[in-house]
């Protein structure tokens, strides 16, 4: 079942990609496995899946490990994006844990991460989270607080700073959320227009389940699906 759902969802991203001519291939697929169990993961990547997401750094730390032991010893090489709000007492775990940091969104962040990478010998690449809807619940940053966390990205000797992310607010239309998308992307191409090198803001990470063709649509680079591959969430386990 997951196999034909990774296939499903991968048919709908190339579709999307050629519908604005770009190539499938620029369009990273991360699996949102949150909630669900190694073996979960393990499943999806017999399918050929590689790129998962957590949000909570401990629940992704025994998953992480799991994965590993639990196949057999012959491990899968699968890259692990954080995509949930990250506080800064578990900046060092994440920068030794995960590949990819999508929710990257205060200097001082950047700091505490740059210095667990440098410790743990890591170099994990990362995106600044952006709340431009002004969302007070939401994690992200104010856009105009962007630029200082640019340059403190820019300045770290671990951290490789490659593009933005954004949750949008919650919408039933997926066309609602096109306007945030295309926000974002304009934000970058400002950012690069002002001297940030343009190798450092490739990656535009947008699009869940029930948005990612629009978001693809609007130039991301990374979607981040769930429900779409795992089927629903019990969130009586984890919230
Ligand atoms: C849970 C989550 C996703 C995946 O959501 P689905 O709707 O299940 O695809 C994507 N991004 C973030 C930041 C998430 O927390």
């Amino acid at each position: 079942m997951i196999a034909d759902n990774l296939q499903d969802v991968r048919r709908r991203i190339a579709a999307a990609a050629e519908r604005v001519h770009r190539s499938p291939a620029d369009v990273r697929l991360i699996a949102v496995s949150k909630t669900h169990p190694a073996a979960t993961v393990l499943e999806a990547a017999r399918a050929g899946q590689t790129d998962f997401g957590e949000n909570r750094v401990q629940e992704a730390l025994a998953k992480i490990d799991e994965t590993r032991q639990g196949s057999g010893g012959q491990a899968p090489a699968l890259e692990w994006h954080l995509i949930g709000h990250l506080q800064t007492n578990k900046a060092k775990k994440a920068a030794v844990s995960f590949a990819w940091i999508h929710s990257v969104d205060s200097a001082d962040l950047v700091r505490k991460l740059d210095a667990g990478a440098s410790d743990g010998g890591t170099a994990p690449r990362i995106l600044i989270q952006v709340d431009l809807a002004h969302e007070a619940t939401k994690s992200g940053a104010d856009p105009a607080d962007v630029p200082a966390i640019v340059e403190a990205a820019l300045s770290a000797s671990a951290l490789q700073l490659t593009g933005l992310m954004i949750v949008p607010p919650i919408a039933e239309n997926p066309e609602d959320a096109r306007p945030w998308f295309r926000q974002l992307r304009a934000l970058r191409d400002r950012l690069v227009a002002s001297g940030v090198p343009a190798a450092s803001l490739l990656e535009l990470s947008m699009g869940m389940s029930h948005d990612f063709e629009v978001a693809i649509e609007e130039g991301a680079t990374m979607v981040r699906v769930g429900s779409a591959i795992f089927g629903a969430r019990d969130y009586a386990v984890n919230t």
